[in-house]
């Protein structure tokens, strides 16, 4: 099995083999250093202050995504977001739940954001911006150092959900001013589902302590006070964790995060050059590293088949694009051998039939 999706992703023989051993008990001090440090290269792969702090939740990207708006947010916050796509719906879900009033800047699908639009929304009182900044559903980067410069000038909040994106694109939390920074660890941290991660400024800590917590299992205040001796309030995800301890090093070891961001970049680029001479197109504008979306003809057939045939798994689309659009992801355990495989069998399908204009 070779695996293109955008998540879960392929993982290291290391992270593998941790997956197999059995789980130990963990409220020791020996599980502590191990959320130490990942607190620790947590901080250095994002650039982030001294005096912030990273919380690990046992859940998708989608329950960091939640105890962060549950836990900066309140009824006297009005937040802005950007939707351009299937993952940008869910900070509007999050906010209708947890009842913060919001807007929504929609952007067509595959099409990055401007200043033009950004002033549009200056001066009319926001306290928050959310930010998906890899729409996975399209495959756009958007640009985040116009939204950071938006956010400095209208003195906004910064929230980025860096999910897909975290070791994939550069993110600098201090030279950018993000105040909340949110990933998970099956996209480009390459570990098995389970785990999210929150990194929160000091301005964000501050919120988190003047907030009311509105959720028990998800209490912020009470992860933080718990990570001060690197455990956590409830078991974790342990395994997930210890998984997590050794692809951190694993990065680090290897040079560190610009050169993990790089390979993922170079395996990218390769992709793309690669299928110039195939009936396939791309549309989106400033592409992120992660994931590249690729407009056709028969997808539904094309992700089928080099399933079956090929064992190779590839992202399929779902809702108007089904049929017209799939997605191949560039994060994991990938290299460009693979690459060669996945290429190759796409001609394969163009001599079958199955890849046409
Ligand atoms: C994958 C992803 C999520 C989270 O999805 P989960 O299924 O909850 O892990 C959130 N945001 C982005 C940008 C993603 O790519």
């Amino acid at each position: 099995m070779l695996n293109f999706t955008v998540g879960p992703v392929m993982s290291s023989e290391q992270v593998l083999k941790i997956g197999g051993d059995q789980t130990p008990y963990f409220r020791n001090d020996e599980f502590s250093q191990v959320m130490f440090e990942n607190e620790k290269l947590m901080k250095e792969f994002v650039y982030a202050d001294d005096d912030s702090r990273v919380v690990f939740i046992t859940g998708s990207g989608t329950a960091a995504m939640e105890t962060t708006v549950m836990n900066v947010f309140n009824e006297n916050d009005k937040v802005l977001f950007v939707k351009g796509g299937g993952v940008g719906q869910r900070f509007v879900d999050l906010c209708d739940v947890n009842e913060i009033s919001y807007d929504e800047i929609n952007l067509d699908f595959g099409c990055d954001i401007t200043e033009e639009i950004l002033d549009s929304y200056s001066g009319n009182g926001y306290t928050g911006f959310l930010v998906n900044i890899c729409e996975t559903s399209s495959g756009v980067y958007y640009n985040l150092d116009l939204i950071s410069e938006f956010c400095q000038k209208n003195q906004i909040f910064l929230v980025v959900d860096a999910i897909s994106s975290f070791l994939a694109n550069p993110l600098n939390m201090t030279q950018q001013k993000i105040d909340v920074i949110i990933t998970g660890s099956q996209k480009a941290l390459a570990c098995p589902p389970g785990i999210s991660v929150i990194v929160l400024s000091q301005n964000a800590l501050k919120r988190v302590e003047n907030n009311k917590s509105k959720c028990m299992y998800f209490d912020l205040k009470n992860a933080l006070k718990n990570a001060e001796r690197g455990q956590t309030p409830f078991t974790p995800a342990v395994g997930i964790l210890l998984q997590i301890n050794a692809r951190l090093n694993e990065i680090k070891s290897n040079g560190g995060v610009e050169v993990e961001i790089n390979r993922i970049a170079n395996l990218a680029n390769d992709f793309r050059e690669r299928i110039s001479d195939l009936p396939f197109e791309i549309k989106t504008e400033s592409l992120a590293n992660s994931v590249t979306a690729v407009h056709c003809k028969n997808a539904l057939e094309i992700v089928d088949k080099l399933k079956l045939d090929y064992g190779i798994w590839i992202n399929p689309n779902g809702g108007e694009l089904a049929d017209n659009m799939f997605r191949v992801g560039h994060i994991g355990y990938l290299t460009i051998e693979d690459n060669d495989k996945l290429i190759e069998a796409f001609h394969d399908l163009e001599k079958r039939g199955i890849v046409h204009d």
